[in-house]
């Protein structure tokens, strides 16, 4: 098998930590690894945890990558709201290619152990919504100020939260409280 990162090296057969079958490229150093052999090794071994590596690089493929064994274009998945990072996954074959440095990266994310959940639909769309509150988050920062917008807030959940909230908001909003007329 080529590598399709590079188009160097060949892909050879190596494990990822000693644990679960990949292949890495002799040249640049990227894994390929099929998502089936990832979750066989972790049913087996469900409480495994990773450890931290101390330094490491991390390469990010902004392009189009091919799969190494279709040949059809590997679709990029975020990994989490907080991070631009992208893994490259080919859905037909269930293949997720990491390059030089992106499981340390996951694992300095704490990732690793979620490699198979990244690529469903579930975690896509958590991270969707939770990018979509963080803008909207930054919409109301802007429009109120950093601190009335969290002065906002806080009220918002005490009054959400309260028995009494449709009088409370009434009083607040009320003209005048005091007064019987309307
Ligand atoms: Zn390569």
């Amino acid at each position: 098998m080529n590598c399709t990162k590079c188009k160097q090296g060949s892909l050879s057969p190596s494990f990822i930590e000693g644990l679960f079958r990949a292949h890495t490229c002799t040249d640049c150093g990227g894994n390929w690894i099929l998502i089936e052999d990832y979750v066989a090794w972790k049913e087996r071994n469900p409480d495994v945890t990773f450890k931290e590596d101390a330094v490491f690089e991390v390469d990010d493929t902004k392009t189009a990558l091919l799969c190494p064994v279709s040949g059809t274009i590997m679709q990029k998945f975020k990994v989490s709201h907080d991070s631009e990072h992208k893994l490259d996954y080919s859905p037909q074959v269930g293949g997720v290619w990491l390059d030089r440095g992106e499981w340390e990266f996951l694992k300095s994310a704490n990732l690793a152990g979620s490699l198979n959940r990244i690529f469903t639909e579930f975690w896509q769309k958590t991270i969707r919504e939770a990018s979509a509150k963080e803008t909207f988050t930054e919409i109301y920062k802007e429009k109120f100020g950093e601190a009335d917008y969290l002065k906002a807030k806080e009220i918002r959940e005490w009054l959400t939260a309260h028995p009494c909230k449709a009088d409370l908001r009434a009083y607040i909003l009320a003209e005048d409280p005091y007064s019987a007329e309307r």
